[in-house]
Parts: C-alpha cells; structure tokens; sequence
C-alpha cells in the first residue's frame, strides 16, 4: 500500500511540474511571439499629455511615457499633445492663446531634437524610416481647437510649426464646434446647451483649411452632432484620437456604434482610450487590459478592423492594470493574441490603420493643391 502512495504522489508531482514547465514554456513562446511582433510592426499611440509635464519638469520616474520607456517598451511612435481646458473666448485672450501655443510647440520640438535618442515626424513615411533607425518616434499635435481662436491662419500657423492633428475641442464649446461634455458655468460663459448644433459657420472654415494642409482631424471630445457635420464635411477620413464605446460605457466622451460605423464608412479610425472613467461598464469588471481589450472587439466587430487603434490618453488620466505605462503596451498585444487576433489584424490595430488614414488626409490635400505625392515605402 505505502508502495502504492509513493509511486502515486511521485506521479502527481511529476505531472504537476510538466505542467508548470509546459505552462512557462508557453509562456516563453509568447513573450517571444510578442518581441518579435513589435520588432516587425509600426505602433502608435495618438494620444497623451506627457509634452506639459516634461515642459512643467516632471522627471522620469513621474511620467508614462518617455523615450526611454517607448523604447524599452516596444511603443514606436507617440502623439504628444499640447492642450488647453477651454476658457474665455474673448479677442485679447485667444490671441494670447495663440501665441502660448506656438511657444509651447517650439519648447517641446526642442526637447525632442536635443535628444538624440528621438526624432520627429512630420509625415507618414517618417514614422517607418524612424522606427527602422531606432528612435522614438515623436509627432506633435494639440488637444483643443481653441487654441486656434477665430484666426483661421492659425490652424496653417500651428502645422507650420508640426502639429499633425487637432482635437476639434475639449470639454465645452468652443468657437468652432459643440463639445460632448458640457457644464453650465456662467462665469466662465460655458452652457450645457449646443451652441451650433454641431459644427459653427468657422468651424467649417477650420476643416477645410485642415483638409487643404493635410492635417488630421480629431473628433475625440466633441459632441455627436459635431462628429456628423465634421464627417459631412471633410474631404478626407478622420479620426478619434482617444475615445472608447459607448454601447459598453455609456458616457458622452464615448462613440455610439451609429458614429463608429460612419466614421468607418469615411474611412476613418477610432483609437480607444484607457482612461477608467471611459472604459468602466459599471458592473463591476476589473479596470484592466481586458476591459480595453472588450473596447476594441466591439469597435472591430462593430466598425471593422481596419478602423481601430490605440490613443492612451497617458500622462492625462489614462491608465489601467496591466496598462499603465508606455513599458507595458506589449500586455495589450498579449491578450489580443490571447483572443485569437491574427498578426495582421494586430499590426492594423497598432499602427497600420493609423497611417493608412494619415496618408489618406496627405493624398487628399495633394489632390486639393492640384499636386501629386510620391507614393510611400512599405
Ligand atoms: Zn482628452
């Protein structure tokens, strides 16, 4: 009998530890599979905050995103954004404004060329000859269309200056368009109310400008009646830059599937967001890289895969277990091999769908200044 124990604990704890090693094995396989995907494919993230608080002089130990960390990561190329929450919109204030924002982009363009560890990109075709040379890949962009004012010479002003997309608005109305979140705050003159209905008669001016300089637009913040005249109106696709689904997290920052399948149809590309508050379903489902995974399954069933990606709203909220810092983005592709994503539906995801649409904006300012682009490596 004690024969008979003996010989079966040993088997037990023979399988057992088969077990675990077949299970570090996988493990290993998939790290490896993980590595070598990032190696080969372009990944971006379309949105994060960081610029501010490099140009506020927070260190590496504080920030989400950093070259350092985008390269130990396996994140390629980053949106950095330069933003301003909305305020008055009177004459002196916003060509002050104006002005901010262009010494604010010249500051950070700086910081980026000090280091050799970085470069910037001003069109598609530089994001993959950066990658190829090692570099972090910077492109420089702002959150908020107030920036612009109502001098429509600024929008030339600021892509002059490398900006390659701008959120229409922030929270509340601007002088361009309707925001998605909107508080009455007489104070400040803000109002829960539409104050165009969608797009204003300037705003209009401000996309087709944007359309003629080949500059992204971004729909992230802006209210779903904005997102319907903005894509009426544009010539070329456009894209949220980070924002989630509604339909799993019902909050006006988020896009109802009817917008995501318009924005689809434009061509356009939906890059979701990690930020909790966008993300949470309310039922109690971890805040973690899972969640964010369920996001972009119901963008990609919803809208199709050609039409998600990544915008992490890092260094300004965004954040999630598993996700929390430009090191960890390689838990993303993890799970979504976990889900059964094909290498080429996660290279669209990462960063194909983002540059397809980016080429797509360039092409069609080309065809508006009656000139043609040479077309782009692989
Ligand atoms: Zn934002």
């Amino acid at each position: 009998m004690k024969n008979i124990v003996t010989t079966f604990s040993a088997v037990v704890c023979l399988t057992t530890a088969l077990v675990f090693l077949g299970g570090c094995n996988a493990e290993k396989a998939m790290a490896r599979k993980v590595d070598s995907l990032h190696r080969k494919m372009i990944t971006i993230d379309t949105h994060t905050d960081t610029a501010l608080d490099i140009l506020r002089g927070k260190g590496e130990d504080e920030l989400q995103v950093s070259f350092d960390k985008m390269l130990a990561g396996g994140l390629d190329a980053v949106f950095f954004a330069i933003y301003k929450g909305q305020g008055k919109r009177d004459d002196s204030t916003l060509v002050a404004l104006a002005d901010w924002t262009e010494e604010k982009l010249k500051a950070f363009a700086a910081y980026a060329d000090a280091s050799p560890k970085a470069e910037r990109a001003f069109h598609p075709a530089d994001v993959r000859r950066i990658k190829k040379e090692g570099k972090a890949c910077v492109i420089q962009c702002l959150e908020n269309g107030y920036m612009v004012g109502r001098d429509l010479r600024n929008v030339e002003r600021f892509y002059n200056l490398g900006a390659r997309y701008i959120t229409l608005s922030h929270n509340n109305n601007n002088d361009i368009c309707d925001a998605g979140v909107r508080v009455d705050n007489p104070k400040k003159g803000f109002s829960s109310e539409l104050e165009w209905d969608g797009l204003s008669p300037f705003g209009y001016q401000v996309v087709a400008e944007m359309n003629r300089l080949g500059m992204i637009i971004d729909v992230s913040h802006t209210a779903d009646e904005t997102v319907e005249d903005v894509l009426e109106a544009s010539a070329a696709p456009i894209i949220a830059s980070h924002s989630c689904a509604r339909a799993l997290c019902d909050h006006p920052r988020n896009l109802p599937d009817e917008l995501l399948r318009k924005i689809a149809a434009k061509g356009g590309v939906v890059q979701v967001t990690i930020y909790h508050g966008f993300v949470d379903k309310g039922d109690g489902t971890p805040l973690d890289v899972k969640l964010f995974c369920d996001h972009v399954e119901h963008i990609r069933d919803v809208a199709g895969v050609e039409h998600v990606g990544f915008g992490s709203d890092f260094d300004g909220g965004g954040g999630l277990e598993g996700i929390n810092s430009a090191l960890e983005v390689k838990n993303v592709t993890r799970e979504l091999l976990r889900r059964g994503w094909s290498n080429h539906d996660i290279a669209l995801f990462w960063g194909g769908n983002l540059l397809r649409v980016w080429e797509e904006v360039e092409a069609v300012a080309a065809k508006l200044s009656g000139t043609q682009i040479s077309p782009v490596g692989n």
